[in-house]
């Protein structure tokens, strides 16, 4: 099956375009073909989104707002088919896959909250006489460019609080996760929204960079790893666009020594392997405090060890495969160098490598320093370093000297250390008690240092000033 692009109302395989296959992990079988769309087919894309913006920016509030609430209907029916097929070509579990849907669709529920959020603000009498007005306007076309691993959730964090703000978008849905986006597109143009609204061009760097250059794009969104998210901001603001891009993570999870293990433990468990940890929220690094690693270890490895990986659509597995055998085999190089610079191998995945798929085991890597490579990288696949630290001051150090800064966590039961790690962690996603500090919709998305370059994250508020341009009245009568 060879995917297509949708330009207006009409689904288009762009001419002669170059494909890359789409695969289904688990099985390692080719289950569609995604075409690479070249600069003239990404110019038709954008132009249909351009002719659809007149009208849309001018349709009223209420009317966008409606269809908003019946596409939000439409996902909620096809919960369950969403989820098989983001477990299909991305491999996490049934379970995992539920939750991503669910935490998309509460994009949406924001979203159809518009009528508040956008309103504007007036100041009466600003000097004798003279009122001022805010009004927020759409800023035209706006584009999306998701990672792989949540197929459905981030093209939701984009696409519903751009259009519900009177903007027409076009999404580049990941090369390696396409079918998401391309159903949500379906069930959108079920809902009613007219031709154009949305649209999507499928692609990888190439059809990305088109839509860099283009100049009827005004706004980017962009969701990947950091080298990349630090090349759409360069790009997207040298030709003067908007641009608000998150890149990789490196993140930790503190274990103070009086932290109660049965609930530390399988929180890290879910923070580590869950999604295969392939998840910017995945806690990468146990610093385990004092006297913590005495009572963490053994807990961690016994579990760990027991852990059911395999097919996600399978009645209790826990971890599912890698999305590519070539990220699968980039992972374990990640157990190997661990090893080599001195780490001790507490569990090791790698025996699962044999099976069809693309398959690896969670992983324990003991007494890893925040220089050796896997105490510094990005590994994004079901690997847990575990680190020691003397007291708080020094796991903070350890947290803080990574490049990345979207999540950090703490289990503690005191309240001081705990609040002592929310002011001086420089991890904009911060933790106390939670496996994952992932915001709800109605806050932004907050990575700091080089997991995010721009000024206004993704979703809560700061979603709607990204995809708004304010205009400032000043009436006299
Ligand atoms: P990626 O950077 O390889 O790809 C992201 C998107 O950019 C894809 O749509 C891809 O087609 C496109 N792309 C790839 N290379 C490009 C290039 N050279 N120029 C222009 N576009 C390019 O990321 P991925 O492997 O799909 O996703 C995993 C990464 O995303 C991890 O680093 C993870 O931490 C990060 N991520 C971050 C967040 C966050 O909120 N900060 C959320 C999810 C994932």
């Amino acid at each position: 099956m060879l995917i297509r692009n949708l330009v207006g109302s009409e689904w288009r395989a762009p001419e002669g375009a170059a494909t890359l296959p789409v695969f289904n992990p688990a099985t390692a079988e080719v289950i569609a073909h995604v075409p690479l769309t070249d600069a003239a087919g990404v110019d038709a894309v954008v132009r249909a989104a351009a002719d659809a913006f007149a009208a849309w920016s001018r349709t009223a509030v209420m009317d966008r707002v409606r269809l908003m609430f019946r596409f939000k209907f439409l996902l909620e029916e096809h919960l369950e088919e969403l989820a098989a097929l983001v477990t299909r070509h991305h491999g996490k579990t049934l379970d995992e896959a539920r939750g991503e849907v669910r935490r998309g669709i509460e994009v949406v529920d924001f979203a159809c909250g518009a009528p508040t959020l956008l309103q504007g603000r007036t100041l009466r009498d600003v000097s004798a006489g003279v009122d001022q007005d805010l009004y927020r306007y759409p800023v035209g076309v706006c584009a999306g460019v998701p990672p792989f691993n949540f197929p459905v959730m981030i093209p939701l964090w984009m696409f519903p609080l751009a259009v519900v703000a009177g903007n027409t978008f076009v999404l580049k849905p990941s090369d390696r996760t396409p079918l998401g986006g391309v159903r949500l597109a379906e069930l959108f143009l079920e809902a009613g929204f007219p031709a154009g609204v949305l649209n999507i061009v499928h692609g990888a760097s190439e059809t990305v960079d088109a839509l860099l250059a283009h100049p009827l794009v005004s706004a980017i969104s962009f969701v990947g790893s950091a080298p990349v998210a630090r090349h759409v901001y360069t790009a997207a603001a040298a030709s003067g666009k908007r641009v608000q891009a998150l890149g990789g993570a490196k993140n930790h999870i503190v274990v103070m020594p009086d932290a109660d293990p049965e609930i530390a433990v399988p929180a890290i468990l879910n923070s580590a392997f869950g999604n295969a940890g392939e998840r910017c929220l995945s806690g990468s690094v146990a610093v385990a405090v004092g006297k913590a690693a005495d009572t963490l270890l053994d807990p961690l490895r016994d579990a760990a060890s027991k852990m059911v990986v395999g097919p996600g659509d399978e009645k209790d597995v826990q971890v599912g495969p890698l999305i590519r055998a070539e990220h699968r085999d980039r992972v374990a190089s990640y157990v190997e160098a661990g090893v080599s610079e001195g780490a001790e191998l507490v569990v090791d995945g790698r025996p699962l490598i044999s099976r069809r798929g693309f398959f690896l085991g969670p992983t324990i890597l003991d007494r890893v320093t925040p220089t050796m490579t896997v105490g510094r990288e990005e590994i994004f696949g079901p690997v847990l370093s575990v680190s020691r630290a003397a007291d708080l001051d020094e796991a903070i150090a350890q947290a803080n000297a990574s490049a990345l800064g979207n999540m950090a966590t703490i289990f503690t039961q005191s309240g001081r250390a705990g609040r002592e790690f929310r002011e001086r962690v420089e991890a904009g996603m911060t933790g106390i008690n939670v496996p994952i500090a992932q915001p709800f919709a109605f806050f932004p998305f907050s990575g700091w240092k080089g997991s995010f370059y721009g000024d206004l994250h993704v979703h809560g508020t700061d979603g709607i000033d990204f995809y708004t341009r304010k205009k400032v009245v000043v009436t006299r009568w």
